[in-house]
């Protein structure tokens, strides 16, 4: 906005100096002008001053030659002889011809013409009288008469030119030449000049201009005034006014010294006017495109400065982004360094608690183990003690076959027991990190049969829904029945807290390339939180004497060890479900149902 502001206030002292400039070039314009127009109109005055001169020159002499004449003499000698008269006529007019003289007449020494070249005109001068022109006097005083006026017979402008005629020295008579001056109006032509030549009075003798003659050029004295009405050189006495306005005329003039004339030429002021207005149109024209041109290159000049400025700003706006953008990105990187590491603590300490977990699992494990040694073990040997002991009493008693009864059935007992810590030992077998092809049908036996007196104290209905061919996964022997002896525990202890009829579902289905072990009981079903929490290590909704909360945690992290994952939820008519995602080792195997009742 101040920059608008600056431009304009530029443009307007630019305009107010131009036009402070224009004044004194207008007056520069006007005098190269004026000085033009003096020029090529002295010239034109010289010319005509001197057709003029020339003019008049060329007669001059024409009265003095003439007056030599003998037949001049004759006639002035004896005016009373008409043929003397009638050969002096003749001789005059044609002089006049061959002159081209207006007129030549030849007056007495009283000034009455008594031959002229017009004789047989009508306006014949021969008896006038002109004694009362300077041209006879001055004559008669033996100079050459010059006067300039209208013929008061002719009326008719003319410049006379008088000489005494002598004989004998004496003066007898006065030879008059007229001469024409009308011509040189007509050589004029129609310009819009005028052509002015004034007399010694300033009244207009010859003009361009047929209004302008006979009228006085400037204010007349009394002794012109009385002069004039003495000479009689114009028609009237008293000369009209001729007002020239200088505002409407510009007047270039020159004298002509031997006449006492002036000749003017007088140029329209509009002429002039016309000129230097074109002119300073022109000028101004000029001005303004300069001005334009100037305002242009300034404007562009501005623009490219502009540009520059942009450009330099935009660059360290650039520059600075690029600056913030890196150090964002140094930022950015120390963040994702600091967050790599975390992640790798994070990680690390993941995997720590996981050993740790499994460690836990397998103490916890141990303990369960420990748990249902002594009551898997307390049981039959507590039967094997009684069987023996009524044995010894019976074989005192010499009941020989109630004897071997008993052994049988301690024998019995005892291949329990065998297979019970053939479990144990399978759960206490060092685990291989290495995942191997383990059978899946057995492993669920196994635990089912770790955990057949619970599941004989709750009068439980097993549903299976195995297929009887094999199906192997990818597991770890222990790890599997670990995990199988957990969720099957955790059922059996969800279904103890309801009343019969409690059934517990296993069975088995490929999804999406996975062996699924489904574990569906009746029991309450997860909790909203247990169902959120189920894996976090030491939740649980139990008793501390029946629960740690890490079943399902050690669950969770062998079964991720095994390549595998585990799924909670509840069913819709009731009851937690358990799902157990494993590898399959062979896919295609007969998922063929079986049900048992236990
Ligand atoms: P614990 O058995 O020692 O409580 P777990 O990690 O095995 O620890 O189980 C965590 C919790 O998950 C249990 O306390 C229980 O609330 C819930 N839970 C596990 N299995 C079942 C199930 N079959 N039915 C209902 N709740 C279950």
């Amino acid at each position: 906005m101040p920059s608008l502001l600056l431009r304009w206030r530029f443009f307007v002292i630019l305009a107010l100096s131009m036009l402070v400039l224009l004044w004194p070039l207008h007056g520069l314009v006007q005098a190269y002008y004026f000085d033009g127009l003096q020029r090529k109109n002295s010239q034109t005055l010289d010319l005509f001053a001197a057709n003029l001169t020339g003019t008049l020159k060329q007669y001059e002499i024409l009265p003095q030659i003439l007056g030599r004449l003998p037949e001049v003499h004759n006639a002035l000698l004896n005016p009373q002889r008409s043929e003397t008269l009638e050969a002096a006529n003749h001789l005059l007019n044609r002089m006049q011809q061959q002159t081209r003289a207006d007129v030549v007449y030849l007056l007495d020494t009283r000034g009455t013409a008594i031959a002229a070249s017009n004789w047989q005109h009508e306006r014949s001068f021969v008896g006038h009288n002109f004694s009362f022109r300077p041209y006879f006097f001055e004559a008669m005083a033996q100079r050459t008469g010059t006067f300039f006026g209208l013929g008061n017979i002719s009326l008719k402008r003319g410049y006379y030119f008088g000489n005494a005629v002598y004989v004998d020295e004496t003066v007898v008579g006065v030879l008059v030449v007229k001469v024409d001056l009308d011509f040189t109006e007509s050589l004029w032509g129609n310009t819009p000049e005028r052509l002015m030549v004034t007399d010694n009075n300033g009244v207009a003798i010859l003009s361009s201009e047929p209004g302008w003659l006979f009228r006085a050029s400037r204010a007349l004295t009394d002794g012109e005034l009385a002069q004039i009405a003495e000479h009689q050189p114009y028609a009237s006495r008293e000369p009209e006014r001729l007002e020239l306005s200088g505002s409407q005329w510009l007047r270039f003039d020159k004298q002509l010294e031997k006449t006492g004339w002036t000749v003017s030429v007088l140029v329209p002021r509009q002429e002039l006017v016309v000129q230097v207005q074109t002119a300073m149109a022109v000028v101004t024209a000029s001005m303004l495109a300069l001005l334009l041109v100037l305002g242009l290159l300034m404007q562009r000049r501005r623009h490219y400065l502009e540009r520059i400025e942009m450009d330099a700003s935009a660059r360290t706006e650039l520059e600075g982004r690029v600056q913030q953008r890196t150090l964002d990105l140094q930022t950015l990187n120390q963040r994702l360094r600091d967050e790599v590491l975390e992640r790798e603590n994070t990680r690390q300490a993941l995997v720590r608690t996981q050993d740790e977990l499994v460690q836990a699992g397998k103490l916890s494990a141990l303990g369960v183990m420990s748990a249902s040694i002594s009551h898997e073990l307390n049981q039959p040997l507590a039967a094997i003690r009684s069987y023996a002991d009524n044995a010894r009493i019976f074989l005192q008693q010499q009941r020989l076959p109630e004897v071997a009864g008993n052994l049988v059935l301690i024998t019995t007992l005892t291949e329990r027991m065998a297979s019970i810590i053939e479990h144990l030992r399978a759960f206490a077998r060092r685990d291989p990190q290495a995942s191997e092809h383990v059978a899946l049908q057995p492993a669920i036996e196994d635990a089912l049969a770790l955990l057949a007196s619970r599941s004989h104290g709750l009068q439980l209905d097993i549903v299976r829904d195995i297929p009887d061919a094999t199906l192997w996964v990818e597991a770890g022997e222990t790890r599997l029945r670990q995990v199988l002896g957990n969720l099957l525990s955790n059922a059996l202890d969800a279904l103890g807290e309801r009343q019969a009829p409690r059934t517990l579902s296993l069975s088995t289905r490929f999804v999406d390339g996975w062996v699924c072990l489904q574990i569906r009981d009746n029991g309450p079903g997860f909790s909203r939180e247990a169902l959120q929490q189920a894996r976090e290590p030491f939740f649980t909704t139990k008793t501390s004497a029946r629960g740690l909360g890490l079943g399902l945690a050690i669950c969770d992290a062998v079964v991720k060890s095994l390549g595998g994952r585990l799924e909670f939820a509840n069913n819709p008519d009731g009851g937690a479900c358990v799902e157990l995602y494993l590898k399959p080792i062979v896919s295609s195997v007969n998922l063929e149902a079986r049900e048992d009742i236990v």
